[in-house]
């Protein structure tokens, strides 16, 4: 029987990784970071400058905003983990490709697995889309969804909500709902979400 999945092990493989083409391009990869027990996963988009330098995620101008967003409800970012769609920075911060998606999904889907968060909160619409592929962030945000024993809540990512000012008060009010669906979550015990067995479906992850 295989031993079971470690983040550290996880992470090995991520920064070895060559799948997709934005191995080339990287100088860290980054895996994400947190306890791997946390009840609350943040997945964000992919690394940016500041981010493949130090292989961190959220270290630049949103990961303050994200470290201040957790602030308003009383949590530090070393309580939650923290991990992105893709592990390696895309040429000039670009949109993330299909196939690069595709080619971490993998190992987003391990972590997930492994830390089995109870809820999820997903920032921008990359991660957003890997639960709700047909939605809008602006009609969804804020609101939580049971999806397989797991609340997953869609976020505007905080990068967007630095670019437009009036996105930065939706932003806190989707974050003031946070501690309420924690407490929801609590006496719940996580059933392990099952990968999808249907490529087509997987081919959204
Ligand atoms: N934006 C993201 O989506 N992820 C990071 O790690 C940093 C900025």
């Amino acid at each position: 029987m295989s031993s079971p999945d470690t983040l550290e092990q996880i992470a090995v493989e991520i920064k070895t990784c060559t799948a997709c083409r934005l191995h080339l391009g990287r100088k860290l990869a980054v895996p994400g970071e947190g306890p791997a027990d946390a009840d609350l996963m943040f997945i964000g988009e992919g690394p940016g400058f500041h981010e493949n330098e130090q292989g961190r995620p959220f270290v630049g101008a949103a990961g303050r905003f994200l470290e201040e967003l957790l602030e308003t409800i009383g949590l530090t970012r070393e309580q939650v983990f923290i991990g992105n769609v893709i592990k390696c920075r895309p040429p000039g911060n670009r949109d993330p490709q299909m196939d690069e998606i595709e080619a971490c999904s993998g190992f987003l889907e391990r972590q997930i697995q492994t830390i089995n968060p109870k809820v999820i909160i997903t920032l921008g619409r990359f991660s957003m889309a890997r639960y709700f592929p047909k939605a809008r962030i602006s009609t969804i945000h804020g609101q939580a969804k049971w999806i397989r024993s797991r609340l997953i809540v869609p976020m505007y990512h905080p990068a967007a909500a630095l670019h437009q000012p009036s996105l930065r008060e939706v932003v806190r009010n989707d974050f003031a709902r946070l501690p309420e669906y924690i407490e929801q979550v609590q006496d719940q015990d996580v059933v392990q979400e099952e990968p999808p067995s249907d490529p087509q479906q997987l081919s959204m992850f």
